[in-house]
């Protein structure tokens, strides 16, 4: 049945999933070593997600008073709510400037100062003193479209550099050896049909997060975790799957998001009192304190009844006191956004926001070098061969429990270089590309002829239409025990029910329906994980927030969750320990281990 289809080959050094700003960037970086490297991308490049990314990117480049990495390192341990491994935290903030001053030099058109250098404007949790002065300005822009301008830069230094690029090619899954070293990937060509095999030396997950699992979220409708998914089916673990972000101000309705920089500029929360209310909660960040704090702030007030509206239901975001040229200048971008999906003008008018689901701090787990982990007890820090892991798909871990707003196109670039780097010293450039697998060519073919071919009774779109729904209800803001195990039961029943799916189209040439089947099925292998690893939390921490465990539990809980699915949906659990090290020791100029010692967490 599987031999009806061919396979077309190709052999590469590398090849790289995924042409956002983690994908572009490793595909750039080996390819500049002369690696023999492809790109294969389910979108066209700049329309990856990462072009939609708006407030920028952080670096304690110092531009518009002083900071440091130090600082920068600080602010995201304490973001992270001491569940992020300090060596990779480390590594970001310490790495970042170079990475940043890279991009200004590839083209990036950052926004400039009057004496023309990179602008940088203030950012939720980011902050002077370590923690202890008022907020930075740590953040880099370019106005609030910096994403677009950092992806058709990356897009165009790639080509440039001879990269290979497939363009609307479907990754279906990893080729996975007896040995346990991926050897590539299988993926299919949208727009005619065929069916390609890369065998490479390396394979590179640069596949983007799973808002989608959600109904209500700020990423594109591309954004469902297929990276993950492949893992999970490979029989690896995902890590840290039940810390989702929300972001404060999304638009109340379409949930497209306002940035944070909108806050950065000036900008406010108010209750239906007219309250500024984050005075209260966060008397030295206010408004800028970070975002899971935000998010269940505007949660609590509108819980309280002071929710704006005829329903009461969300808040209030103001713009109208800033000037106008700040508007026009900084924020074009969601002005016009506000202008389409909220009808608002927002030089006159405040905008109507609401806690929207909008990043995956869970992810692949991987050390910071990019390498995809396989933990066992014994070694928890065991190395996939041949398989690396960068940006929102991974779990590095630089975000632990809570990222911190312009971390993420950081991360993006600091470890899609590093896995280059890592790639020059490791990889073998005389090593041949790995052999023809027959047995797991047959295995992927099999699963893609049987999705395609799927007869049963449930439309892909109303399994789908359940999963957001159950999630949006069951593992929002706040979780209880309650709605966790309501979340795990629910959602087990509509991975149960993902055997009786029916894709109508069995044609192999632009077959929405059945794209959207399997990337369903990977949506569903994170919400499932993300459901069951949450439920097994028994504290608060970052995003997690538990009525019934309020506190956050360093003693039993500091420690990343391993969530392993099987093909009948049975999820299990594991867990391994934070890296507390650091890179470079105190005496070296590095922060001291009691400087990063878990603290109560206050803004
Ligand atoms: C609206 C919005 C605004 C944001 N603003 C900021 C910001 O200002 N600052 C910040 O730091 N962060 C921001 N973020 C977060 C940040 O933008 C994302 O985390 C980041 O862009 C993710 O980049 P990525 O390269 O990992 O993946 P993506 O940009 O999502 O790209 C994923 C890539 O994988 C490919 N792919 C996926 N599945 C397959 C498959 N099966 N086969 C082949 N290819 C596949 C896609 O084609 C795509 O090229 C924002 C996020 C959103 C949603």
């Amino acid at each position: 049945m599987a031999s009806a289809y061919e396979l077309i080959d190709h052999e590469f050094d590398v090849v790289v999933v995924g042409a956002g700003g983690a994908g572009l960037r490793a595909t750039l970086g080996m390819a500049e070593q002369g690696f023999n490297t492809a790109c294969v991308t389910k979108v066209f490049p700049t329309r990856s997600h990462t072009v939609a990314a708006q407030g920028g990117i952080a670096g304690s480049l110092g531009n518009m008073g002083p900071d440091s990495w130090q600082w920068h390192m600080y602010d995201t341990v304490k973001g992270s709510d001491w569940l992020g491994d300090n060596d990779a935290m480390e590594y970001l903030a310490r790495e970042a400037p170079a990475a940043i001053y890279e991009l200004e030099h590839y083209g990036v058109p950052f926004s400039r100062t009057e004496e023309g250098k990179i602008y940088q404007r203030p950012f939720g949790g980011h902050m002077t003193e370590f923690g202890d002065g008022p907020p930075v300005q740590r953040t880099c822009a370019a106005a609030d479209r910096t994403g677009h301008a950092i992806l058709h830069t990356l897009y165009g230094q790639s080509v440039k550099n001879n990269a290979q690029f497939f363009i609307e090619y479907f990754a279906l899954d990893l080729i996975m050896g007896e040995d346990g070293a991926c050897q590539g990937i299988i993926a299919w060509k949208l727009d005619d049909g065929t069916l390609h095999r890369f065998r490479a030396k390396l394979v590179v997950l640069a596949t983007g997060g799973y808002g989608r699992s959600y109904f209500s979220a700020t990423s594109a409708h591309t954004c469902t975790g297929d990276g993950n998914g492949m893992v999970a089916r490979a029989g690896l673990p995902l890590q840290d799957m039940e810390f989702v972000q929300f972001h404060p101000t999304g638009i109340y309705g379409a949930g497209v998001l306002i940035t944070e920089g909108a806050r950065g500029e000036g900008g406010y929360l108010t209750n239906s009192e007219g309250e500024r209310f984050m005075e209260r909660y966060a008397p030295n960040a206010k408004d800028l304190a970070s975002r899971d704090v935000v998010s269940r702030c505007m949660t609590m007030e509108i819980r309280e009844g002071r929710g704006v509206g005829p329903k009461k239901d969300h808040i209030y975001l103001h713009l109208d006191h800033l000037d106008p040229k700040v508007l026009h200048e900084r924020l074009p971008g969601i002005t016009e956004s506000a202008k389409i999906f909220a009808g608002v003008d927002l030089t006159r008018e405040p905008i109507p926001v609401l806690p929207t689901v909008h990043y995956n701090m869970g992810g692949i787990p991987a050390n910071y070098h990019g390498e995809v982990l396989d933990p066992t007890p014994e070694n928890p820090d065991r190395v996939v061969p041949g398989l690396m892991a960068v940006g929102e798909a991974a779990c590095a871990s630089v975000h632990g429990a809570n990222r911190l707003g312009s971390n993420s196109l950081t991360d993006l670039v600091v470890f899609g270089r590093a896995a280059a780097l890592r790639a020059g010293k490791v990889l073998d450039r005389n090593a041949p590309v790995p052999g023809i697998n027959q047995a797991e060519d047959d295995k992927i073919l099999a699963r893609f002829d049987r999705l395609r071919n799927a007869n049963g009774g449930k439309p892909t779109a109303k399994l789908r239409d359940a999963m957001q729904r159950t999630m949006q209800e069951d593992a929002a803001v706040f979780r209880t025990g309650k709605t966790l195990r309501s979340g795990v039961e629910r959602m087990s029943a509509i991975f149960a029910e993902f055997a009786d799916v029916r894709v109508t189209d069995r044609s192999m040439i632009w077959n929405s329906d059945l794209v959207e089947t399997l990337e369903l099925e990977n949506l569903m292998i994170n919400a499932l994980t993300t459901v069951v690893s949450a439920e097994a939390r028994h504290e608060s921490r970052g995003a997690h927030a538990r009525e019934d465990f309020p506190s956050r539990d360093d003693e039993t809980w500091r420690k990343h969750s391993l969530a392993w699915i099987g093909a009948d949906g049975q999820v299990s659990l594991g867990y391994r320990p934070v890296h507390v090290d650091p890179l470079t020791p105190e005496s070296e100029g590095g922060i001291s281990l009691k400087k990063i010692a878990p603290k109560a967490r206050v803004y």
